[in-house]
């Protein structure tokens, strides 16, 4: 599809489907590079240290996807027979393929997720190994912020914090949008990272790249995870013109969140008009929407037709991004009021 083909699109399934803007562009052709592999490219190098710098830790790695930054913190932070207790419904758990177990030997311990996204901190004291020959060591806690749009209350975070250090547990952070989370608590991101031991970031979300994540943490794990990027096949060489996207993000697409965040509001308040639907949301770029099952078919071939793209189900997810404007926003509302006007 062609850029003017797709400006009139309205893709509503992730952040992800954001597409670099002009000027994005236009920093990716002028950068600087060298062979990453060699440490050479000066343009990650400089992402790697502003990125450390804005999330408040010694150092930070560029990542091809969110999946392998994940993946090489689990690995670092766990060996084989080791053990993390994760959300049921996280993404490293969930929607990773199962690469900590199959590729890390690292046995995932999920629990429950409550409705707000947090883990309840008797189930995960519970869920802690006694030091015993027949049980995985329990090594580490990973939570998710935000966790399906829901930003984490960071008083919980501190309290699992509090657990894991008693328990000798290290803490790791998928913060794929912790940006948003940043944005909509106002409080700084390097705040919201400070009782982890690691995060790990994206920037191909909210933010607006073609691609790239960065692990973060204290020198020493990020020389680990090197280790484990190359293993994993995540060694770039020419990655500047990666890197200078994920720059010029962090310069002009952090704050600007706030509108995806205005945006959500705007279609969950537009969607709650309409009786027959149960909206959720919003949290901070997400809207859920429960559709009646009789619904669905038509819905899907009706925004199909209207030019929106959307996971139709009986529970939708909706997500607001750089490329849909308020406009945008009021034609989806429009178009499904008008599909549940003739229902
Ligand atoms: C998108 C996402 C990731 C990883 O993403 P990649 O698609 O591998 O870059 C990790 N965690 C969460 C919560 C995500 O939304």
């Amino acid at each position: 599809m062609n850029n003017e083909a797709h400006a009139e699109m309205i893709d509503l399934r992730s952040d992800t489907v954001t597409r670099p803007t002009p000027a994005m562009r236009a920093a990716m052709l002028a950068a600087e590079v060298g062979d990453d592999v060699y440490a050479d490219d000066p343009t990650v190098n400089r992402l790697q240290e502003r990125t450390a710098e804005v999330v408040g830790m010694e150092a930070s790695l560029f990542m091809p996807s969110g999946t392998q930054s994940n993946l090489a913190a689990l690995m670092t932070h766990c060996a084989r027979g080791d053990e993390y207790l994760v959300g049921q419904l996280a993404h490293t758990y969930k929607y990773e393929g199962g690469g900590a177990a199959v590729l890390g030997s690292i046995q995932p311990q999920p629990i429950e997720n409550a409705e707000d996204g947090s883990i309840s901190i008797a189930k995960l004291r519970a869920a802690i190994k006694p030091a015993d020959d027949h049980f995985a060591r329990t090594r580490l806690i990973a939570l998710e912020n935000t966790m399906h749009g829901h930003v984490l209350a960071q008083n919980y975070v501190e309290e699992v914090s509090a657990l894991a250090r008693e328990r000798g547990l290290k803490m790791h952070l998928d913060g794929a949008r912790v940006f948003n989370a940043a944005v909509a608590s106002r409080v700084p991101v390097a705040a919201l990272c400070a009782p982890f031991d690691s995060v790990s970031i994206c920037m191909s979300k909210g933010l607006g790249t073609p691609v790239g994540s960065l692990l973060c943490g204290p020198r020493d794990f990020i020389d680990i995870s090197h280790r484990w990027r190359k293993m994993l096949g995540g060694g770039m060489r020419q990655a500047g013109v990666l890197a200078a996207a994920c720059l010029y993000a962090l310069d002009h697409h952090v704050d600007r969140l706030a509108e995806d965040h205005a945006n959500a509001t705007r279609l969950a308040d537009g969607l709650r008009a309409i009786d027959r639907l149960n909206v959720r949301g919003p949290f901070t770029n997400m809207v859920f929407v429960d559709v009646p099952s009789n619904d669905v078919a038509s819905l899907a071939t009706h925004l199909r037709d209207a030019g929106i793209i959307a996971t139709v189900g009986i529970n939708m997810r909706f997500v607001t991004h750089l490329d849909v404007d308020e406009a945008k926003v009021d034609r989806v509302v429009a178009s499904i009021a008008a599909f549940f006007a003739t229902r």
